[in-house]
């Protein structure tokens, strides 16, 4: 797929907020629930209403949606709050139903974009619809895998597209429930400036707390919308309950989010520039958190020299990994001088830890 200046346009033609708010909550429940949380978001800035009808689920036994009856009741939030709609459809029959029932904006879900087989018979479903289609990255940190299923789908001649960022699934335990890897969607940006690009917080954060701040690092690098889980009474949602806001929340966050309009040149330098700084802060996080990591295994080290009673200072080890790193420096075109003291102050911070091992 080639970038595509006709890939926007259906962003750019909907007369909505900018960035675009979708919000809705994890699951449709109850009719009573879908209505009340449409009306409470009549008041806010969300031009779209969530709500997912069929729940994929990790364990068998949790609730798994309330399935098509579910779609009746998104529709009738739409004929009483002029709302658009949009939910998950994970195979060509969740397609048919949600196009029989008008709903606007289709997603696929992360475990969905994971299978190109369930890709490709979803791509064939909705073949040559006008309907907006959102492709949720894959569970796995892979942009050729997520960029593949949009593929799919635009050869399937469906021309409004875009994609949401909800981080990506690690075996270790981070912050966030799905680590956002910023890198891989700055890489999809770079590659698809026209892609429309959505943000979901709610999954990568999986609690309520760090919402808004991924709000305001997904503004600062242009992403073009959020879609935020939001509930009238998070507490007691039926799924994800712990990463749920309010309507009223969300107001305010609409209110307090720094958002970069796109316009002047004054405006467009000052975008560009807090654009490359979130870029960096990106960069910087990582590194911390990979020296930390690095510091980790040198303490393991540090032991396993106690233990055996073996001095902590190896020579030879240490300059096999400067001569290595010397040559990996050249070729991502960093200088001897700095790799030379970047790796002595990393050296040094190792033994001091391992200095303190020993006392
Ligand atoms: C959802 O949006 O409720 C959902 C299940 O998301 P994901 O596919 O990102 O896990
Ligand atoms: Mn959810």
């Amino acid at each position: 797929m080639k970038n595509n200046k006709n890939l926007k346009t259906w962003l750019d033609q909907m007369e909505l907020t900018h960035p675009l708010v979708i919000a809705g909550p994890c699951s449709a429940e109850t009719e009573v629930q879908v209505l009340k949380i449409a009306h409470q978001l009549k008041n806010t800035d969300a031009t779209v209403l969530r709500a997912g009808i069929w729940k994929p689920r990790t364990r068998p036994g949790n609730f798994e949606g309330v399935g098509e009856i579910g779609l009746s009741w998104l529709k009738k939030a739409k004929e009483e709050t002029g709302m658009l709609t949009a939910t998950e459809v994970a195979n060509p029959r969740h397609v048919e139903l949600a196009l029989k029932n008008d709903v606007d904006i289709l997603w696929i879900g992360a475990r969905t974009t994971v299978s190109p087989f369930i890709i490709q018979e979803i791509a064939e479903a909705l073949k040559g619809t006008d309907k907006i289609v959102l492709v949720k990255n894959p569970v796995n940190p892979d942009l050729a895998l997520w960029l593949g299923a949009v593929e799919r789908l635009y050869t399937s001649n469906v021309k409004k597209l875009g994609v949401i960022h909800r981080g990506f699934s690690t075996y270790e335990k981070t912050r966030y429930r799905n680590n956002p890897e910023w890198q891989i969607p700055i890489d999809l940006q770079n590659r698809f400036p026209d892609l429309p690009l959505i943000l979901d917080p709610s999954h990568i954060a999986g609690n309520r707390e760090n919402i808004f701040d991924l709000c305001q690092t997904g503004l600062d690098l242009n992403f073009n919308g959020l879609m935020i889980e939001t509930h009238h009474d998070p507490d007691n949602a039926w799924s994800d309950a712990e990463q749920q806001i309010t309507p009223e929340v969300l107001n305010q966050y609409t209110i307090d989010l720094r958002i970069r309009k796109q316009e002047g040149d004054e405006i467009e330098y000052k975008n560009k520039l807090a654009n490359l700084r979130t870029r960096i802060d990106v960069i910087d996080h990582k590194l911390t958190e990979i020296l930390g990591k690095r510091m980790i295994i040198a303490d393991d080290i540090g032991k396993l020299k106690k233990k055996s009673n073996v001095a902590i200072l190896q020579n030879k080890r240490w300059n096999e990994i400067l001569g290595k790193m010397i040559l990996e420096g050249e070729d991502n075109n960093l200088s001897e001088e700095f790799i030379l003291k970047i790796y002595k102050a990393i050296h040094q911070e190792s033994i001091n830890h391992q200095k303190k091992l020993n006392k």
